[in-house]
């Protein structure tokens, strides 16, 4: 299990990317949304766009297999 977080501000093509909160590319708590402790990463990014409604991909850093842009 993970603890995952999804940044509340989309990036340039209107996805939210998805974080665990080991990474250090995490930014700052205020623009995140916890998503909660989650066993893959897979589940975490379709719980973040189930909640925001929106596009959600992997991290370059954290999270690379779920990356698509
Ligand atoms: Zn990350």
């Amino acid at each position: 299990m993970a603890e995952f977080y999804v940044e509340i501000n989309a990036q340039g093509n209107g996805e939210h990317v998805v974080h665990i909160s080991e990474c250090s590319l995490l930014p700052s708590k205020e623009t995140l949304q916890y998503l909660g402790s989650i066993s893959n990463t897979k589940s975490a990014v379709k719980k973040a766009a189930e909640l925001l409604r929106k596009q959600a991909g992997g991290c370059s850093h954290c999270t690379p297999a779920y990356q698509t842009f």
